[in-house]
């Protein structure tokens, strides 16, 4: 295969790269540079993906998912580019503008169409980390003209296990936003932390949801999740819904929110829009639980 060695400086030993590790470093140190100016270049777009209640099919709120159309390499997958945006500490910038862009676009649809919908937006550990992060929230929700109720935050359970995070979801909490752990059963899932944090929701993760209505070990376990969170107080929300048969079990094992392909992709939000004045027009998507 094409290989090159490069020998370096005063030694003699060589430094062995395969072409496509190398392509692929070079892709990664493009991508980290031209994500400082995707935003100003007009190439990040937020979309959003419906949560719908399962005890009466209504759509209650929108996760809102960053798409990055690089102008040279077309749509690049945010599980390739915010781990990039992490390293780099450009989360940060990337983060306050995702907030803005969700709030302007909820509030916009609480206005018009429904006053109770909610944006659920990623949260990076670098952002938990900000000092002022929870300040940041209250500003960008006050220059919005929003209430705390129209925004939930989305952290991982990594994140909770920083010794700063007790302190930072006390100060969010105190604002009135909710916080939910997403995926939910991929980390750590200690569960003898959940009690004491100030979290009011959590996001099963997809991985629990394969074979749950088809396989009866993993659907017993997924009832058995969702009694433990509610005996907590906590709302179940249960991601990558595929099928009609994950969602009527998931329903009858009482989960409370459901998000997932079979209900709607991630859309941009004119097609958000185009919907909300259509099949969304009162709410009710009841159409998907007969
Ligand atoms: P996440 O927060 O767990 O988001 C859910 C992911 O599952 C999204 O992938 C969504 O498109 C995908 N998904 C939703 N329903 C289904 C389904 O029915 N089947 C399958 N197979 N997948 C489904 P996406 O948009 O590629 O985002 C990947 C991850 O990137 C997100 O996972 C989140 O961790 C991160 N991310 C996305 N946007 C942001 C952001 O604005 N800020 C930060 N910090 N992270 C973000
Ligand atoms: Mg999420
Ligand atoms: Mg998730
Ligand atoms: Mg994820």
């Amino acid at each position: 295969s094409a290989m090159y060695s490069a020998k370096q400086k005063g030694g003699n030993q060589f430094v062995v790269f395969e072409i496509p590790q190398h392509e692929k470093l070079v892709r990664r140190v493009q991508l980290e540079q031209d994500l400082f100016h995707a935003i100003e270049r007009g190439e990040m777009k937020v979309h959003f993906q419906a949560q719908i209640s399962l005890d009466e099919g209504r759509l209650i709120g929108f996760e809102a998912l960053l798409r990055w159309q690089h102008q040279e390499l077309g749509n690049i997958s945010p599980a390739e580019f915010i781990p990039m945006a992490e390293y780099t500490g450009n989360i940060r910038a990337i983060g306050v503008w995702v907030l803005e862009e969700s709030l302007r676009h909820i509030g916009d649809w609480r206005s018009r169409y429904s006053t109770n919908l909610f944006v659920a937006v990623n949260v990076s550990p670098q952002q938990m980390e900000t000092n002022n992060f929870a300040e940041q929230v209250r500003d960008a929700l006050s220059r919005a003209g929003l209430p705390s109720s129209a925004l939930h935050l989305e952290v991982t359970e990594s994140m909770l296990m920083q010794s700063s995070a007790e302190v930072q979801l006390d100060a969010i909490q105190a604002l009135g936003v909710r916080i939910a752990i997403d995926d939910f059963g991929t980390g750590y899932s200690s569960l003898s932390y959940l009690p004491r944090l100030a979290v009011s929701t959590v996001k099963l993760d997809r991985t629990f949801l394969e074979d749950v209505g088809t396989d009866e070990r993993k659907t017993q376990l997924f009832g058995a999740i969702v009694r433990m969170a509610h005996t907590l107080n906590l709302v179940v929300v249960a991601e990558g819904i595929e099928d009609a048969c994950q969602l009527e079990c998931i329903r009858s094992y009482r989960c409370d929110a459901a998000q997932g392909y079979l209900l709607s992709r991630p859309i941009p939000a004119e097609t958000v829009e185009q919907l909300l004045e259509t099949e969304w027009r009162d709410g009710l998507l009841s159409a998907v639980l007969v």
